[in-house]
């Protein structure tokens, strides 16, 4: 693995953390996003990142503390990916913007580029043919608060080149992820494809009136052994979150206005959301902090 400068497309939440410890690792780090506004923002949230990571790496102050200085800025696609060995891309997850991107950074980076998707939720093969290189496209996932929770999940479509997957797994680890090599594509990867049904089975335990959240907690924890039960890790991911999930899924329910999935978005709302009870971030979900 020869990578050492990289782009990274997008600098919102994920996008910055995924920027900072790339530049944190010792990498040259180009952002790139759509306007100065959003730049703007990408700095005050690097800056932030940084002193998290001079609290959190208490024994790598100068690393934490000189990253800032391998990061650049641009508006401009072009020269963001004029040098770029890998661009790695975290724009909104909306399937029409991330088309457009890859056809656009197909067109402007350089032929030995190679691009990685940070999508939750999409699959590569969904925009390898908009990048125009589809052997040298792949996902490399990574989790929130990327200093602490450090998976980097790379999944592979089935026109990846096994020499390019190769490299981004020993990019993952160089930048202090544990690689996860993902051999076949999956919806979801491996943690959401566990976490997923597990969060579902407790909200429908709980929304059916089977059991309240701290007891269904407290069996996975005491059974398994597991730091957290599932509504602690609801409270981590952030209710609003979960809200928008599972109204989703009522709406798309055969009766959207009475069902199993309505009956949760319900409760969730009226006894958390609005008593601004968000989760961790706010200070109470389920749980205080
Ligand atoms: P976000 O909304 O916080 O940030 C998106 C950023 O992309 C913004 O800075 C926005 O200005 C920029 N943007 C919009 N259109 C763009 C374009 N055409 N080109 C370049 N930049 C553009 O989103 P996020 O939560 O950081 O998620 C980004 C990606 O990462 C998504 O695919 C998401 O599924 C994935 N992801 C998110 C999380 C998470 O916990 N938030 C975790 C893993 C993966």
């Amino acid at each position: 693995m020869d990578f050492k400068n990289i782009t990274v497309a997008g600098s919102g939440v994920l996008g910055s953390q995924i920027a900072f410890q790339t530049a944190f690792k010792g990498f040259n780090v180009t952002i790139y996003d759509i306007n100065e506004a959003a730049i703007e923002k990408a700095k005050e949230r690097i800056a932030n990142l940084e002193n998290t990571y001079v609290d959190y790496f208490k024994e790598e102050q100068e690393a934490a503390r000189s990253a800032q200085s391998r990061i650049q800025y641009s508006t401009s696609l072009k020269e963001s990916a004029v040098n770029a060995d890998l661009v790695i891309e975290a724009i909104p997850e909306l399937k029409e913007i991330k088309e457009k991107f890859y056809t656009e950074l197909g067109n402007v980076a350089p032929a030995h580029t190679i691009f990685a998707t940070n999508s939750s939720t999409m699959l590569p093969s969904q925009f390898a043919e908009f990048t125009g290189r589809p052997e040298k496209f792949l996902a490399l996932h990574f989790a929130n608060r990327i200093w602490m929770n450090n998976t980097g999940e790379v999944m592979e479509h089935p026109g990846t080149d096994k020499e390019v997957v190769e490299q981004v797994l020993q990019f993952a680890s160089a930048i202090g992820m544990v690689p996860l090599h993902i051999k076949k594509e999956q919806p979801g990867y491996i943690l959401n494809s566990l976490l997923v049904p597990l969060l579902d089975a407790a909200q429908h335990l709980w929304g059916t009136g089977v059991a309240d959240p701290y007891t269904i907690d407290k069996t996975w924890m005491i059974a398994t052994g597991a730091p957290m039960g599932p509504f602690g890790i609801i409270d981590v991911v952030g209710l609003q979150t979960v809200y928008n999930i599972v109204s989703t899924k009522a709406d798309k329910h055969p009766t959207p206005e009475q069902n199993e999935f309505r009956d949760i978005a319900n409760l969730v709302k009226s006894e958390y959301i609005d008593k601004g009870k968000m989760g961790m971030q706010s200070g109470e979900g389920f749980y205080k902090y």
